[in-house]
């Protein structure tokens, strides 16, 4: 079982992976992070495939994948 975890102060809001998002179950918040951004939340994960592509899409690396404990970064060089 994977899980998609969005860290909200590291989104700046782009809308990237809301749009590259096949299921269409990514969504901005109507609140502020830290940096003063809408951020970006999973608004139904039991409908995620886990095709990770919000993950490759996401040039500020702030969505991971959780699979069975372990999370994963992308392009995190
Ligand atoms: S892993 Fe795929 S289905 Fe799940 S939230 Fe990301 S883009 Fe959408
Ligand atoms: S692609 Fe990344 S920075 Fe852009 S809205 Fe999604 S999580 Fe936020």
């Amino acid at each position: 079982m994977s899980q998609i975890v969005v860290e909200p102060d590291s989104c700046k809001g782009c809308e990237l992976c809301v749009n590259a998002c096949p299921q269409q179950i990514l969504g901005m918040t109507k609140k502020l992070n830290s940096k003063g951004y809408f951020y970006v939340e999973v608004a139904e994960p039991m409908r995620c495939i886990g095709c990770r592509l919000c993950c490759i899409t996401c040039p500020d690396m702030a969505i991971t994948m959780n699979v069975h404990g372990t999370m994963y970064h992308y392009f995190a060089y």
